[in-house]
């Protein structure tokens, strides 16, 4: 076995899920964002354990994300739609039983002539420009569709990530002025929101990114371990150099591990030069350019020639690489490549 090995530790999205439940009031209700294969570590799975951990709603993005959820899931939970109903979608919305969340008067109007008495949610924009009805949009519409029963009215935060920022309070306060007195269920917070406090949470929170173990929910349990197997090792002298175009060049006498893995792996090309694999708790940097299927690992420092190292893992979080990389955990998840052997754990409870 030459490929990678991801090891995704289900029991530590469980916990996730119920830690960050506990952060909101017993009765507001903690649903789970599921979308682009579950933050790329497979939704089928990802989806049974969070519902078996409790769960009763999930979101994805798009229409066709939902097919999978319904096929793990069976009939019962509610599983919601971000980018709302668009044009192709309404059988899939019918025959899977999706909860669009209506971007738009055009999507309200698809959905009500398409599909009427069908279930649907509202996604308003209180700021972000990216999503949802601006407030003159929702004053034109909000009495003919709120009198058709929403399930919900949604919003999302764009700086969350970061506490101190005014535009918190900013849509916090639009928020509350689009949808007070409505007497329909709300959600404003995904994990960012949650962490914000209580008047964030409203009747539902949205978590994606802390079930899978990284930022903004820094008590996250780590979900995932990837080890990558060394096929080859070689000493190589001072003025001697690794990889593609000679960007790294020996300064002295060193030990060289050939690893299986690249940026067809998902392995960012932005690490080349910049970030390491572990050995135990050893770090060896990586030298020279990350190549489509293989990086070259300086293990000169270790007493013995491994086997295997680790790329992610408790050492070394997807929030380190990411941050070697300049990039966000988000997308070091969602990149993970289709080429590894995937093993699903039960480590903890
Ligand atoms: C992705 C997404 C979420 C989940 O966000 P996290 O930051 O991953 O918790 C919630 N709501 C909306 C609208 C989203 O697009």
């Amino acid at each position: 076995m030459s490929t990678g090995r991801l090891t995704i530790d289900l029991d530590a999205i469980a916990a996730n899920w119920r830690a960050l439940d506990a952060m909101s009031a017993p009765e507001v209700q903690t649903a789970a964002v599921v979308k682009a294969d579950a933050y790329g570590l497979g939704v089928a799975k990802v989806a049974r354990a969070l519902a078996a951990a409790g769960a009763r709603r999930f979101f994805v993005a798009v229409a066709e994300e939902g097919w999978a959820v319904r096929e793990a899931l069976g009939p019962g939970p509610e599983i919601a739609v971000f980018g709302g109903h668009m044009s192709g979608d309404t059988d899939m919305i019918a025959d899977l039983d999706l909860v669009p969340m209506l971007n738009s008067i055009d999507q309200v109007t698809r959905h009500f002539e398409a599909l009427p008495g069908h279930p649907f949610g509202i996604q308003l924009d209180t700021g972000m420009n990216r999503l949802g009805m601006e407030p003159g949009e929702w004053a034109a519409v909000a009495a003919v569709v709120l009198d058709q029963g929403p399930r919900l009215l949604m919003s999302h935060l764009a700086c969350a990530d970061d506490p101190e920022h005014a535009m918190n309070a900013a849509q916090l306060a639009q928020f509350i002025k689009m949808t007070d007195d409505t007497g329909v269920p709300r959600s404003l917070a995904a994990t960012g929101g949650i962490l914000l406090g209580p008047d964030y949470h409203f009747e539902l929170t949205r978590p994606g990114i802390g079930l899978y173990g990284a930022q903004p929910f820094d008590e996250a349990w780590p979900v995932v371990e990837l080890e990558l197997p060394v096929i080859q090792v070689r000493d190589i002298a001072a003025g001697e150099s690794v990889g593609y175009g000679n960007s790294f060049t020996a300064e002295r006498r060193m030990r060289v591990a050939t690893v299986s893995g690249g940026y067809a792996d998902g392995i960012t090309r932005a690490l080349s030069g910049k970030g390491a694999l572990f050995h135990g708790d050893t770090p060896c940097p990586i030298l020279g350019r990350v190549s489509m299927d293989l990086i070259g690992v300086d293990v000169t420092g270790l007493d013995e020639i491994p086997r295997r190292l680790h790329l992610l893992g408790t050492q070394q979080l997807v929030d380190d690489i990411a941050g070697d990389a300049g990039t966000i955990g988000y997308e070091v998840l969602t990149q993970l490549g289709a080429r590894y052997a995937r093993h699903y754990a039960r480590g903890r409870s």
